[in-house]
């Protein structure tokens, strides 16, 4: 048998991570798990641990780290335990592993991916967050090293099959590409009452129509922050100005993305929303393999609508898209108010609609700077975070 292509999962546990290992399961004669890593889950990890027998299982909490040593000694696994960053970048890093599934969520997950780049991996990138903070930092890592850049965010994932191969070293223009169109289901609360919107709960904002998420992405999906950092990382992936791209609401989320080309052609993208079409294409490319994905029936498919979004609605897409255009560490404090305004939204300490508020708050009163180097880029993003913490707890005193 020839060698199988070795896996890194970074963020295994999760939604993204679970379907991952889902693909990898059923070609398990052409992938190997080398590492799995989550946060605190012991449980998780463990149980990963003994379906697919990675050699490295990384925890970023050092404790829970310890704990699962424990577990995995005591049913004789000789599974290698890491703890920390610094586990989480030496796995990304590994010289066994080709491809690295980038799916922590949010800015934890931005050392770690970088690292998988520095080592010139296959970086399949569902960590948004990552390219939202640090896009220039992180592109030219990714062709300084030679390193494979292939995207996981569906949207993003379709915009790169509805493109040419030529399209990564000529350019959108030299390809004839007018527009990207990233569509979004307007997650939710299309439709509700603005004035529900103060009062929705958690619960309701993590129940997406049509995708199963963490609680972190469906917070912004029902935002369409979402949308937004989608926004940005279209503009990294694609090497696409703000202006070239545009965002289209298209509730029943069947077409996941589409290109414009000047000649009046638009490809689309389609397929049921399920994450592990996006993952085996990565996986696989450029072959295709089976993702387990029911196949699109369109007979029973009936309409597709699309409407424009309402900016108004969602505030957090208009605030993105100011981000991008100031660009420099900007995007990074957006994502930063955001990350922190969103825990507080689903640990219930402020409304949903405080979300925006604390993002543009922040936005206002921390500046950016040129989003060149590591330091100052973690350094904006240390200072949002400060910023949005004080008005969450001045809000908290309020009550
Ligand atoms: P999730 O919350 O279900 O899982 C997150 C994973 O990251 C878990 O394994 C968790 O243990 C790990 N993690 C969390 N905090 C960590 C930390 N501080 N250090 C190390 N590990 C940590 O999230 P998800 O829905 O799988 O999303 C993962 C990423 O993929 C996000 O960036 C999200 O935007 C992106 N994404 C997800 C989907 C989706 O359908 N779920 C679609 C597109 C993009
Ligand atoms: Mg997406």
């Amino acid at each position: 048998m020839s060698e199988r292509i070795g896996v890194t999962i970074l963020g295994s546990t999760g939604s993204i991570g679970v379907s991952t290992l889902d693909v990898l399961q059923r070609h398990a004669d052409r992938f190997r798990v080398v590492a799995l890593t989550a946060n605190r889950n012991v449980e998780s990890l463990l149980q990963q641990c003994l379906t697919h027998e990675p050699d490295f299982a990384v925890m970023a909490d050092p404790v829970a780290a310890e704990r699962l040593h424990d577990r995995l000694r005591a049913v004789d696994r000789p599974v290698e335990v890491l703890a920390g960053a610094a586990g989480l970048e030496r796995v990304a890093a590994l010289p066994e592993v080709d491809q690295v599934m980038a799916a922590i969520v949010g800015a934890a997950g931005l050392l770690p991916t970088l690292a998988a780049a520095r080592a010139r991996k296959r970086v399949l990138l569902a960590n948004k967050e990552a390219l939202v903070m640090a896009g220039p930092l992180f592109m030219a890592t990714v062709r300084e090293r030679g390193a494979e850049l292939l995207p996981i965010d569906s949207e993003h994932n379709a915009v790169f099959q509805c493109l040419p191969p030529e399209f990564s070293t000529a350019g959108l223009a030299a390809v004839g590409v007018r527009r990207i169109l990233l569509t979004g289901s307007g997650g939710p609360f299309r439709v509700t009452p603005l004035e529900r919107l103060p009062d929705v709960t958690p619960e309701q904002a993590c129940a997406h129509p049509n995708w199963s998420m963490g609680r972190k992405i469906s917070v912004d999906s029902a935002t369409m922050m979402n949308k937004g950092l989608e926004v940005i990382e279209a503009h990294w992936l694609f090497d696409a100005p703000p202006e070239q791209i545009e965002v289209v609401v298209h509730p029943r989320s069947v077409i996941h993305s589409m290109v414009e080309y000047e000649d009046g052609s638009v490809l689309a993208q389609l397929g049921n929303p399920d994450m592990r079409t996006p993952i085996a294409h990565a996986l696989a490319w450029p072959r295709r393999m089976d993702s387990g994905v029911a196949f699109l029936d369109f007979a029973r498919l009936g309409r597709l609508e699309f409407e424009a979004p309402d900016f108004a609605r969602f505030p957090c897409l208009r605030l993105a898209f100011a981000a991008l255009v100031r660009g420099g560490t900007t995007p990074a404090i957006l994502n930063a108010a955001n990350e922190v305004a969103v825990q507080a939204f689903l640990e219930r300490r402020i409304r949903f609609t405080d979300i925006a508020v604390v993002v543009e708050h922040v936005l206002e009163r921390v500046s950016g700077h040129e989003a060149d180097a590591l330091a100052g880029i973690l350094d904006d993003d240390a200072r949002a975070r400060a910023v949005a913490r004080d008005w969450i707890a001045a809000r908290a005193a309020e009550v």
